[in-house]
């Protein structure tokens, strides 16, 4: 049998908790955001006066209403699409 002081014994449940926390955070790094939704080019941009829906190039920050020729600003710019 393994002779065992209290303080090896402490160290090594210290050590078993330690590296039991390091796998459970490591998989938690790797796989955190593995895909992540995202416009793939255009985003969807809608008129604020006619509610007209349309897609715009994503570095515009203005664009004109094919519907009603409105010019606005775009101020929505989230990775997210909103219905
Ligand atoms: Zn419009």
């Amino acid at each position: 049998m393994i002779s065992l002081s209290l303080d090896w014994f402490l160290l090594a449940v210290l050590g078993v908790g330690l590296l039991a926390l390091v796998m459970l955070w490591v998989p938690q790094l790797w796989f955190r955001h593995p895909h992540r939704w995202s416009n793939s080019e255009l985003q969807i941009c809608r008129c604020p006066k006619c509610h007209y829906s349309f897609f715009v190039p994503p570095q515009q920050n203005q664009a004109a209403c094919p519907a009603c020729k409105e010019r606005f600003r775009i101020r929505c710019r989230g990775n997210f699409l909103r219905y």
